[in-house]
């Protein structure tokens, strides 16, 4: 069967209206076999508004429905997502080029966002404070906030809109989702399946969830528009630079997750075997393409001839190829332009007296697609093309002598999203743990950079953006907050004793 063939299969299998994929002008084509698999039609300006009215109009229902009976419909998501994950593991690895296990792993995640939220439905708590005043009671409330637009990328096209969405629905708010322009497949399938699970629901209403397939033109009347509060939006640093201010411009609030720049280091006490396994994975996974994927590693001066060769030869070893016919652990780049831009880096890592190994172009048997074999590049300087984001699978690795100095280099890029030290020495891992060690937002010890779980709140500072998602209290992004307070007594004094008799 055809890829075009399995992916209708698949979509039809899970209720979408073929005319969604099949009648538009926009092509849909597969990294894996770079060829065309769909098309979809762009909605328009006018209907992105009147989209965004209705959803506003569901909002004003569903944020009196109580909060843990609006975590049963996302229980009810976790469970349609359950019954559709291979199917959308699936789609993933057609649309996105992901490898078997990354694709499922997507849908994982997921599904556990959707049992946190649902737990999350019955703990939306705000606190009692100490009133300065007699007979008197201050509390917060958190309430629904309204409309949350989602802006997705390519590379993670269906679980950052879970991350969004399950906590949303539970806060209260709908949900307006406009995902990558590259990977419009796998949002209808999602959309689809969220269909299912708010017809089992039985009462949400019309407009609880709603799918703007288009390009930046439609994310643009999205973030402009008055009628939605919050937009969380994942992308590249560019795109946030864009959507940032204009949601600012308009007192909105933005979750912004960005682009990483994430680095390793390699301490003398390392367990070399783990900290090559996790540098592999971090580096490699995805074909480089993560926000997480790990990009710089700083390897100590006393085990860098050890421990380097043996991170080339793993490199040399990895296996690429398609997704979908083969086991290979490294499947293709999004599209030409990626490719271009990992051929591109690796030219001015080479001007700056990189060492390359790896990098070539792969012939996987499909001409139209693009695939290379990870670039390991040693590196004599921290500076240039090593201090930017390529979406690729390029490590860049320096030697490091002071571990000063080399969390000084960590810290010294725009991004701050990921980062990791591989030691077993616990000074070296509180110090790069302290307020004087890593500045990304996620922080980690003898694990790698990429694979975080939806427990933690996730994101990073810097161009990274500062927005959180998915765990901790990331959910009070999706609320607003009220202060109350009640006076109960029958005077009414002031606060800081102020007097004002009249
Ligand atoms: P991208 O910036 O090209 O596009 C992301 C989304 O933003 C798309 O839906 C796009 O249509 C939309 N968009 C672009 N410009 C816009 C504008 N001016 N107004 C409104 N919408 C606009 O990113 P991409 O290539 O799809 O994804 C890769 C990038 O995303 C990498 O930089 C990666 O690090 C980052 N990323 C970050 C996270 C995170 O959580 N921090 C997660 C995944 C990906």
């Amino acid at each position: 069967m055809s890829v075009k063939a399995e992916i209708a299969d698949i979509l039809t299998r899970l209720g979408v209206n073929s005319a969604s994929y099949t009648s538009g002008s926009t092509k849909i084509i597969s990294p894996v076999t770079g060829e065309e698999i769909a098309s979809v039609a762009d909605v328009s300006a006018a209907d992105t508004s009147a989209a965004i009215d209705k959803a506003h109009e569901a909002f004003k229902v569903w944020r009196n429905v109580p909060a843990p009976r609006r975590g049963e419909l996302v229980r009810l998501l976790g469970e349609e997502l359950r019954a559709a994950k291979e199917d959308l593991g699936r789609i993933i690895s057609i649309e996105v080029g992901k490898i078997t296990s990354e694709g499922l792993g997507e849908i994982q995640e997921m599904i556990d966002i959707c049992d946190f939220a649902t737990g999350l439905s019955r703990q939306l708590y705000g606190l009692t404070i100490a009133t300065e005043r007699p007979g008197h009671r201050m509390m917060e409330q958190w309430h629904p906030v309204g409309v949350v637009g989602v802006i997705s990328a390519f590379n993670f096209p269906a679980a950052v809109w879970s991350w969004n969405a399950a906590l949303a629905l539970v806060c209260g708010d709908t949900v307006v989702w406009k995902p990558s322009e590259k990977t419009p497949l796998i949002s209808l399938a999602c959309a689809a399946v969220f269909e299912k699970a708010a017809a089992r629901f039985g009462d949400a209403p019309d407009g609880l969830l709603t799918l703007l397939i288009g390009d930046r033109a439609v994310g643009e009347v999205l973030v402009d528009h008055a009628k939605v509060p919050v937009i969380s939006a994942t992308g590249s640093t560019r795109m946030g630079r864009e959507v940032g201010p204009r949601v600012a411009a308009r007192f909105g609030r933005s979750i912004l997750e960005l682009g990483g720049n994430n680095a390793g280091i390699v301490c003398p006490s390392a367990d070399q075997d783990m900290a090559l396994a996790a540098i592999a994975f971090g580096a490699m996974g995805t074909a480089g393409q993560r926000c997480t994927s790990q990009r710089r590693t700083f390897v100590h001066d006393s085990i860098y001839d050890q421990f380097v060769p043996r991170l080339k030869a793993a490199y040399k070893s990895v296996t690429v190829g398609s997704p979908l016919t083969t086991d290979a652990l490294v499947g293709p780049l999004i599209d030409t332009r990626a490719s271009d831009a990992m051929e591109r880096a690796l030219e001015q890592a080479k001007v700056l007296g990189g060492t390359i190994t790896g990098g070539e172009k792969i012939d996987a048997g499909y001409p139209n697609a693009h695939y290379r074999r990870p670039a390991i590049v040693e590196m004599p300087v921290h500076e240039g093309i090593v201090c930017e984001e390529t979406f690729a699978p390029v490590l860049y690795v320096m030697r490091y002598i002071d571990l000063d100095d080399a969390i000084e280099k960590q810290n010294a890029v725009g991004a701050g999203l990921s980062s990791t030290i591989f030691t077993l020495d616990m000074r070296e891992a509180e110090q790069f743990l302290s307020v004087a060690g890593s500045d990304c937002g996620i922080a980690n010890v003898n694990i790698g950079t990429s694979g975080a779980e939806i427990g933690g709140a996730f994101g990073g500072e810097k161009e990274t953006g500062g927005g959180r998602e998915s765990g901790s209290d990331a959910w009070k992004a999706y609320m607003r907050r009220a202060t109350n307070t009640i006076n109960y007594s029958r005077e009414l004094p002031l606060a800081q004793g102020v007097s004002f008799d009249i």
